[in-house]
């Protein structure tokens, strides 16, 4: 696996890859590599000749300093990961390289954006998002960018995004990976101290307690919220929502796919998790189980 540090040498070796008939992957992460990374990265080396896997903490996507600065970082073990898993090239540019000085331009997809991590988060964090993946969908030209479905919103957005501006790519969405008691993968989950690790399991009930309501019968959103806000042991949701999973907007009765996306401080970590439920849509949006 070789290590590439700068545009120029990214573009270099894509277009010797694509020289010989290699079709590109690319893995975007912030490194701090776990179970969820590398599901991504084994869905990229299944799929394609080439895999690049990005690895930069994007400063212009955090909405607080502290955040960032506590944010992990250990690329040297994240670079032994990847070699393990196949990965052709790590692509791990320095700030400066990514934001040269006079940086102007801006990608921002409205609306969408501006709702529940939007709102919560402020209209810069989807725009920062937006931005360096434009940049690195230039840098690397990919055939296929591999992405969680844990980031359900950022999926949306991006969807969108590359839908709008016509970008040549296709984006692959990764099943999120849970611990053993649901717990979502996250690089953010080892900022938990044992009591808060085990509070941390209270986003992953009320989704599972949000699936069952609906399995029951149950197709009124509020009733289906208040089920899973009662299994959540007192953790208060920065937003427990059901929405429509392509457009964000809020469901008041399921019928057919929705999303049930939560959001929850646990100490002084914020973690984000979600479920889509499918129930077979009627035209009335009557229950059919
Ligand atoms: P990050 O490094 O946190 O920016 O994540 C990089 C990619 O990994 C994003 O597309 C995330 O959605 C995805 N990801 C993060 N956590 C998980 C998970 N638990 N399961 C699957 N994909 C994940």
């Amino acid at each position: 696996m070789r290590t590439i540090r700068t545009v120029a040498g990214i573009r270099e070796h894509v277009a010797a890859a694509r020289a010989t008939g290699r079709s590109v992957a690319l893995v975007p992460t912030m490194g701090a590599f776990h179970a969820g990374h590398h599901a991504l990265m084994r869905a990229a080396r299944g799929r394609c000749d080439e895999v690049v896997v990005w690895l930069f903490v994007n400063p212009t996507q955090f909405n607080e300093a502290a955040d960032l600065a506590a944010y992990p970082r250990d690329e040297a073990r994240d670079a032994a990961e990847a070699e393990t898993l196949g990965v052709d090239v790590l692509y791990a540019p320095p700030v400066e390289e990514v934001y040269p000085p006079g940086f102007a331009t801006t990608v921002r997809v409205e609306g969408l954006s501006d709702v529940l991590e939007g709102a919560e988060r402020g209209p810069g964090h989807f725009a920062g998002v937006c931005t360096v993946v434009t940049k690195m969908l230039n840098m690397v030209t990919p055939d296929v960018a591999f992405f969680g479905q844990k980031d359900a919103q950022q999926v949306a957005v991006l969807r969108r995004m590359v839908r709008d501006l016509d970008m040549p790519v296709e984006l692959a969405v990764i099943p999120t990976v849970r611990e053993p008691d649901g717990l979502a993968l996250s690089s953010r989950n080892v900022r938990l101290d044992d009591g808060e690790r085990r509070r941390a399991v209270a986003l992953s009930r009320g989704l599972r307690a949000a699936e069952e309501a609906v399995a029951a019968g149950e197709r009124d959103a509020t009733a289906i919220t208040a089920a899973a806000r009662a299994v959540m042991d007192g953790v208060e949701p920065d937003y427990l929502a059901l929405v429509d999973p392509d457009s964000f907007q809020p469901v008041q009765n399921v019928n057919g796919r929705v999303l049930v996306a939560v959001a929850a401080r646990i100490g002084a970590t914020r973690l984000i998790d979600n479920t889509i439920i499918h129930t077979a849509a009627t035209p009335d949006g009557a229950p059919t189980t």
